[in-house]
């Protein structure tokens, strides 16, 4: 009789912003909580809601030819916010914990984590929940984790695993590939091969748009530790952090898993932590001024034979925990009279409400931020029409969430003075141009496109705008590049680049 393999899937990803306000138990229902069965239905969809990884992983050990049964167990997402409500957070936990125990015995489990979840009550949940997951498993089950480049490592998180494997892109758009490579390194350890991890978190963090990987310090980590992967060593991931976690375990981390011996991970761990290091003053940002934004996307306006160009606002980005509603470039830009831009997404549910009730072709005075004003998100008044109207489902076309089903909440295109604004009611970065041609626009004929995106929407926007006329708009937000704009409380101190005197002793051992 044939051996049937049972592998747990789940997963609980937040990317969490010590800055933004809290993610209850409803920014998790609003974009992703299901348990059990409901989970091996949305893989057999065939634009999935889920986290490109869990369906990918199934696939891959369909295709594995070894004979598994999937057992659900609960996989919940929220766009990056604030810390988890921590009684939420429990009571998920909680379920996954009984959940487990009812699908015991199990051959393997696969968790599709971010890495950077903190709680109202932990600053590690990521490591609460896997060391849950060891102690119901008991030591000899296999436990893969995928993460994302931005996770926050912890000791717990790698003690309570067997294999750490996170993407190697940003913009991400690897998920896929690393859900198989997760499959393919259990399929391994059921063979035999045994996990030896090296792991080391150097005392440096840096803003996240320095951290592309098409280019830069973070490509050649990432770079060098590919080219150096030999047969001795199964996975090689080095990790970026995300800084706005504000939490004891920040850093750049570098963790290698060796095939059945330390010795080679370790010493691939070293030099690639070396290396970083050693390009620490490389982790600089190349920012836009306001006025110089403005003045570039007026010049496009006025005149035609200027090549197109994409503008960033980077500081209010939905996907690191900004708001999606900052006024800075929108105000700007009116006041200025540009003509020719697209802007995509403005969040704010009552304004789009009061669009859809004024309906296509009606023009009102608007007031942005009405019901949502807090520290960054100012109240703006300005006239505008309803030039089209839409219920925000969609599916991903280019990058990141290409063929997934989404969701921006009811949604208008604005007209602003000359600008297009799409006002969504859901958080979501600008990094799909569907947001636009959701609602009949053509990227090809904007002179100019403003997003809130800190750079997935790169993988988006590429076959539109090249390196060159790609803009990072300096201005102030909760996901600001301007790490001195912020009052960090719990980063490992000294830390680069904001303590210029921190030092790092070497791998240690
Ligand atoms: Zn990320």
């Amino acid at each position: 009789m044939t051996e049937i393999k049972r592998v747990a899937l789940m997963g609980f990803l937040l990317e969490s912003n010590s800055f933004a306000p809290v993610s209850d138990e409803q920014a998790f229902r609003s974009l992703c909580y299901m348990a059990g069965d409901e989970i091996l239905e949305d893989i057999a969809k065939p634009n999935a809601s889920l986290p490109v990884e869990i369906p990918s992983f199934a696939e891959a050990m369909n295709r594995s030819g070894i004979a598994w049964e999937p057992a659900p167990i609960v996989v919940t997402a929220a766009e990056p916010g604030g810390p988890v409500d921590q009684v939420f957070f429990e009571r998920t936990k909680d379920e996954m914990e009984q959940r487990l125990r009812a699908a015991m015995p199990l051959d393997g489990v696969y968790i599709a984590e971010h890495g950077a979840m903190t709680g109202t009550g932990s600053y590690d949940p990521d490591g609460d929940l896997f060391e849950m997951v060891r102690a119901v498993v008991g030591p000899d089950v296999p436990i893969l984790a995928t993460l994302d480049l931005h996770a926050n490592i912890s000791e717990k998180m790698v003690d309570s695993t067997d294999i750490l494997i996170s993407y190697l892109t940003n913009p991400h758009v690897d998920q896929k590939e690393r859900a198989e490579e997760a499959c393919d390194l259990m399929v391994e350890m059921w063979s035999g091969m045994r996990p030896e991890v090296a792991f080391i978190r150097l005392p440096l963090v840096a803003p996240s748009v320095t951290l592309l990987t098409a280019e830069g310090p973070y490509a050649d980590m990432i770079n060098y530790g590919q080219a150096h992967k030999t047969n001795a060593i199964a996975n090689v991931s080095a990790v970026a952090g995300f800084v706005f976690g504000d939490t004891p375990m920040n850093g750049i981390a570098v963790i290698v898993t060796g095939r059945n011996e330390l010795g080679a991970a370790q010493e691939l761990c070293g030099k690639i932590a070396e290396q970083g290091w050693n390009d620490r003053d490389r982790f600089r940002t190349n920012l836009t001024s306001l006025e110089g934004a403005v003045a570039m996307m007026v010049a496009n306006g006025k005149d035609a034979s200027r090549p197109a160009q994409i503008f960033a606002d980077v500081a209010d980005n939905p996907g690191g925990g900004g708001r999606g509603n900052t006024t800075w470039v929108l105000k700007a830009l009116v006041d200025a009279g540009a003509e020719g831009i697209c802007f995509s997404n403005f969040i704010d549910p009552a304004l789009a409400a009061k669009a859809h009730a004024a309906g296509v072709g009606a023009s009102f005075d608007a007031v942005f931020n009405e019901q949502s004003e807090s520290l960054y998100s100012n109240r703006f008044e300005a006239p505008v029409k309803v030039l089209a109207l839409a219920d925000g489902k969609c599916v991903g076309r280019r990058g990141i969430w290409a063929g997934r089903a989404l969701n921006l909440g009811p949604s208008a295109l604005l007209q602003v003075g000359e600008i297009k604004v799409v006002v969504g009611s859901l958080r979501k970065q600008g990094a799909d141009p569907v947001w636009l041609e959701m609602f009949g626009l053509d990227v090809a004929d904007a002179r100019s496109v403003v997003v809130k995106s800190r750079g997935h929407f790169r993988a988006g926007y590429d076959e539109y705008f090249t390196p060159e006329r790609i803009f990072e708009i300096d201005v102030p937000g909760l996901t600001s590049p301007v790490l001195s704009n912020f009052d960090f409380k719990h980063l490992p101190r000294p830390v680069y680049a904001l303590d210029k005197d921190t030092t790092w002793d070497g791998p240690g051992w």
